[in-house]
């Protein structure tokens, strides 16, 4: 048994997730930590929601509240929608949480004593109207390129070309509208990214065992250009973890706060001392998970995350981890996947594009979605979500294999022998064909979910559930029934023990149906096989069970067209 640490990348606050955001990092790592759990490991596992920045001030505006409130309120909605989708967290936290508040300036503090913090004078664009200084993005203007009049201080979205507010015909804020804008010095303090370049670049080439998706982005950054640049961590902000060096003032940061991306990843640690404390618990609770000097150097940590999100996570919280200085657990594996596009198009939270999550969960429950989307994520590249792939995908592998052979097997018992495991009979050639089958598929399951391959362990499990029906079809219980019951009995008896242990194997992806499965069969020991002959064995005879009702509805046409029609449009 091992230690398994396991986070997600933490969701933004600024409104209801997409099935984009699920399929990159919630959804996988939940599947991985209900494996690891499964396989008897002890997990923990990790997210929360990433609350500070001008969108969430912009959001809150939008929504007439307080910020505080507003992100309150979008933390309990995202909690439940996660919960909902069989997201199953040992804590989902809160990046604005008074545990981040304390550790974000501890790390400050202790990167500053190392030398690795330095104050450096800018120049930005302040807004009158406002009171405030704006982020180039909340900055707009006419292009000088190509004359577009939205375009946006960092970038013109019509034209590509990269710019600074300055460059901007007729700037004005993007908040308020008002071009009563002048630029104003400003004091920050950046994190010397560039002083660590070389232990990272050590530290990375020391994973040989990362996806190359991530190496590459991480080296990307560490070797473009003029390399790892040093990065900004503080803003001029009202809403965000004030700036302090460990628990005391920071003179010239008054009113500042930690830029977002600093904050963020620490809240990982935050979350699981958060956790210990509603536990009651004191800190050897969550220290020996995230301390090695207490307990963590037998913890494995993997962290998933979606590829926008590789440079922080390779460069930015390690230059803070290491540079404390402090033994802090370093993640050992990165899990980073490409982008799911929807339609043809991208899915957008800001242009509402796409199947969000609550809107998902109207149609159709978790495990459609969770299956769909494991089985085709976007793991060596970009995927695309269509209605016809997802109809595809739900009616094939759920409804008319998995589904269809739970069916038929527990149907056809209680037709001949009722609603229990029949006696009578012995398993021949044909089971111990099956069980081989199965045990070399299983064992395939098993190593791609410790590679954390998702998409090729779906595969796997699909095969497995494949097994059962053609089981079915070849030993035809149906037919043998009539001159050879006791058989038939044998045959029954076997297929409802391949139904136990579909569930058990399918749990990690579809845990809902899993449980559903579990309860009509009427099982207790959902344990993980050691040996797939024994576990086809574990229903005896006499045994009782429940037909359950039909474990997965086909997506009809006029479903999926009606479905197509009504997120066709924005939200
Ligand atoms: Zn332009």
């Amino acid at each position: 048994m091992a230690r398994i640490l396991v986070t997600s990348a933490i969701p933004y606050i600024n409104g209801i997730k997409h099935l984009g955001n699920l399929v990159g990092s919630l959804l996988p790592s939940d599947v991985y930590a209900r494996y690891a759990r499964a396989r008897g490991h002890e997990v923990m596992h990790i997210s929360a929601t990433d609350e500070h920045g001008t969108p969430a001030e912009i959001a809150a505006a939008k929504a007439g509240k307080p910020v505080a409130e507003y992100c309150a309120e979008m933390w309990a909605v995202q909690k439940d929608l996660g919960e909902r989708f069989g997201l199953g967290f040992d804590h989902f936290g809160r990046s604005s949480s008074e545990r981040n508040h304390r550790l974000t300036q501890h790390f400050a503090g202790r990167l500053a004593d190392a030398g690795l913090i330095e104050e450096v004078v800018e120049r930005q664009v302040y807004s009158n109207a406002d009171g405030r200084f704006l982020p180039d993005r909340y900055i707009e203007g006419t292009c000088p390129n190509c004359g577009y009049e939205h375009a946006r201080g960092d970038q013109c979205e019509n034209c590509t070309k990269q710019l600074d507010p300055t460059d901007l015909i007729n700037p004005r804020s993007a908040i308020s509208g008002s071009t009563d804008l002048e630029v104003r010095e400003t004091r920050h303090l950046y994190l010397r990214q560039s002083q660590m370049a070389d232990k990272l670049e050590a530290w990375i080439d020391s994973k040989t065992d990362w996806p190359i998706l991530t190496t590459s982005i991480a080296k990307k950054w560490l070797k473009d250009g003029d390399g790892l640049q040093d990065r900004g961590i503080t803003r001029d902000l009202d809403w965000g973890i004030p700036v302090k060096r460990g628990d005391q003032p920071w003179p010239g940061m008054e009113g500042k706060v930690f830029y977002v991306w600093f904050d963020a990843p620490i809240e990982y640690i935050a979350a699981t001392a958060e956790l210990a404390d509603l536990n009651g618990e004191d800190d050897s609770a969550w220290e020996r998970w995230w301390r090695t000097d207490k307990g963590a150097g037998d913890v494995r940590y993997v962290q998933f995350m979606g590829k926008d999100n590789v440079p922080f996570h390779t460069l930015s919280f390690p230059s803070t981890i290491l540079g404390s200085g402090e033994p802090w657990k370093l993640v050992d594996y990165i899990k980073s996947f490409n982008y799911l596009n929807y339609q043809g198009g991208q899915f957008s939270t800001s242009k509402g594009r796409g199947v969000f999550m609550d809107q998902a969960l109207e149609i159709l429950p978790a495990d459609y979605w969770r299956w769909w989307l494991m089985s085709n994520v976007p793991e060596t590249s970009d995927s695309e979500f269509t209605w016809e792939g997802f109809q595809a995908g739900v009616n094939k592998d759920l409804a008319d294999v998995l589904g269809n052979f739970v069916s038929r097997v527990t149907k056809f018992c209680r037709s001949k022998f009722g609603e229990v495991v029949p006696e009578g009979g012995t398993y021949g050639p044909m089971e111990a064909e099956a069980v081989a089958e199965i045990a070399r598929r299983l064992a395939a399951y098993e190593a791609h979910m410790e590679a954390i391959e998702i998409r090729k362990a779906t595969a796997e499990l699909r095969a497995i559930w494949v097994i059962g029906n053609e089981y079915l079809q070849s030993a035809e219980p149906w037919a043998v029934f009539k001159t050879d019951p006791e058989r038939a009995a044998a045959i029954v008896r076997f297929a409802l023990n391949l139904a136990r242990l579909y569930a058990i194997l399918s749990a990690p992806f579809i845990p809902f149906t899993a449980e559903k499965l579990a309860a009509a069969l009427g099982l207790d020991d959902l344990s993980w096989p050691d040996d797939v002959e024994a576990a086809l064995t574990a229903l005896p005879a006499g045994h009782p069970f429940t037909v359950p009702d039909n474990l997965f509805a086909k997506i009809s046409d006029e479903d999926r067209e009606a479905w197509e029609a009504r997120f066709a449009g924005q939200r």
